[in-house]
């Protein structure tokens, strides 16, 4: 249940860029129940940003000292100042998955359980060592940005924001007209799109593909089955960033199975690894072009 916040709290939740609200509301408001507090005041939201910024004291889940190399401990020391790039056990994990929390609170609009592409591409980063092999690349200080983010959201709604991340993933659940199936012109479909991209007329039902971001909503409400589902997938996009210059990720796969999602995980992370340099994806992307992606996915 959401807590009430005063007058004051709101308004320091508007001055924050309005696409982290959500999330800055939720730890915003877990951090006062943890203190608590039954309602959200100034004094927590500083309180909270304090915590998120470690300007007080060490914050539970904070790695803890000999967990590290002595030679890894300077290159870690600014990174430690933050809780989530340490697992429990005080060892760096340099990426960070968000997954959406749709299947966690039944969500209407779910697709997929983001979770479990989230818990395979763990598995895959862990398998490959990109920590290690990230620590061994970068010569001086790690830096949050040199931090690999990735998110899953189980629907195009995209919660957890992929469109923002290093690497970001979808499911997408395409819709057909079956041709077998007539429309009983009920108008479900168009009265469900958001997107408007469903016409009917006399009978016949068409989607505009442009308009549409497969969401799958219109084959669930459809009660003649004249739209229907096709097989769920995943659409993948890469080198989303905030920061002074922020950029949408580019899609490389629009809808794709999740073994090929999970290969276009390892290209991207081959591209880091490999990379001379330290710069951040995005700019690694730009340099060596989208289509070299494409290629060998
Ligand atoms: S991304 Fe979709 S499934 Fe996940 S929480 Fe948001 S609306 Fe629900
Ligand atoms: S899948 Fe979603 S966006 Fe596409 S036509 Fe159906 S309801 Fe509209
Ligand atoms: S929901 Fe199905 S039956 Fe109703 S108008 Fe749309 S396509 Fe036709």
């Amino acid at each position: 249940m959401c807590l009430e916040w005063d007058k004051s709290a709101s308004s320091l939740l508007e001055k924050v860029p309005p696409f982290v609200q959500k999330t800055v509301r939720e730890k915003v408001e877990t951090l006062a129940r943890e203190r608590g507090r039954t309602r959200v005041t100034e004094a927590e939201v500083m309180a909270a940003r304090d915590s998120f910024m470690d300007k007080s004291q060490p914050v539970a889940g904070a790695p803890q000292a000999g967990k590290t190399k002595p030679a890894d401990d300077k290159k870690l020391s600014i990174l430690k100042k933050y809780p989530k790039y340490f697992d429990s056990a005080g060892n760096p994990v340099l990426y960070q998955i968000k997954p959406c929390r749709g299947a966690e609170v039944n969500c209407p609009f779910l697709i997929t359980d983001s979770k479990i592409l989230a818990d395979k591409i763990r598995n895959r980063l862990e398998e490959v060592k990109f920590t290690e092999k990230l620590m061994n690349k970068i010569e001086g200080q790690i830096l949050p940005h040199h931090t690999l983010k990735l998110a899953v959201s189980g629907c195009p709604n995209s919660c957890s924001m992929p469109q923002i991340k290093d690497f970001g993933v979808h499911a997408v659940e395409p819709v057909f007209v079956d041709p077998e199936s007539a429309c009983i012109e009920c108008m479900k479909c168009v009265e469900t799109c958001r997107e408007d991209a469903i016409t009917i007329q006399d009978g016949q039902v068409s989607i505009d593909k442009e308009k549409c971001v497969h969401c799958g909503l219109c084959a669930k409400v459809c009660p003649s089955g004249s739209i229907k589902a096709g097989k769920k997938t995943y659409r993948t996009m890469v080198g989303g960033k905030v920061g002074r210059h922020p950029k949408f990720a580019v899609d490389i796969l629009p809808q794709a199975e999740e073994s090929a999602t999970l290969k276009a995980l390892d290209v991207c992370v081959d591209m880091i690894l490999s990379s001379k340099t330290e710069h951040r994806f995005r700019v690694l992307l730009e340099q060596q072009g989208i289509e070299e992606i494409k290629k060998r996915l």
